[in-house]
């Protein structure tokens, strides 16, 4: 299955792509993921991506959708992939379609993580203390919200017209939240009369 993973900074993206892409051994793309390893590597792309990050904004396209359509064509990308972080704007939304139709594919499920505002704000403040993330800062945390809300929710109404976007309830355990995952995965797996 090919699925995107929608959801704001906070809503326990990360977690519940590490039980999906077991549950469904597909490989995980997150675009958050691969650039913090360019950063930590040294190269040109995390040169790049960095000072947009650390203040919490969306890198430029041009660099990230790159990263994103070369995994795509690797060989353990065929049978499907999850993409976590991407596409973020409408503008990436509109390559990737582009890109899948010039290759015959498409994606299967929009999956949309959905939390209430005040429990992200917590959950990301919470983080913030366990881990040491550049972009976890109140600032850039408000950022990011921010950018969700303007950028990347939009893509809500754009899935939901082309009738492939499922939301879910990320609000309770990381166990009961993957738990509806599971059902809806397995439901869009059945097809339309299970
Ligand atoms: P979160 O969803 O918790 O904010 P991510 O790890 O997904 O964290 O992303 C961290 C940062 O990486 C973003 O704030 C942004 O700067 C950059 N980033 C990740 N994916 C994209 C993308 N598709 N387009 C532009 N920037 C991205």
């Amino acid at each position: 299955m090919l699925i995107v993973f929608l959801g704001p900074p906070g809503a326990g993206k990360g977690t519940q792509s590490q039980r999906l892409v077991e549950y469904l051994g597909i490989p995980h793309l997150s675009t958050g993921d691969a650039l913090r390893q360019a950063i930590q590597e040294g190269s040109q792309l995390g040169k790049s991506a960095a000072g947009y990050m650390e203040s919490g904004q969306l890198v430029p396209d041009e660099l990230v959708v790159g990263v994103v359509i070369q995994r795509l064509q690797q060989s353990d990308c065929a049978s499907g992939c999850l993409l976590d972080g991407f596409p973020r704007n409408l503008q990436q939304a509109q390559t990737l379609d582009d890109h899948l139709n010039r290759h015959n594919r498409s994606l299967d499920l929009v999956l949309e993580l959905s939390v209430d505002i005040q429990e992200l704000q917590q959950r990301m403040l919470q983080r913030a203390e366990i881990e040491s993330r550049a972009d976890d800062t109140p600032e850039a945390i408000s950022k990011r919200l921010q950018v969700y809300r303007s950028s990347t929710e939009p893509l809500t109404s754009y899935y939901s017209q082309h009738d492939i976007l499922i939301t879910v309830d990320g609000m309770g355990s990381p166990d009961e939240v993957s738990g509806r995952i599971r059902a809806i995965i397995d439901r869009v797996k059945n097809g339309p009369s299970a």
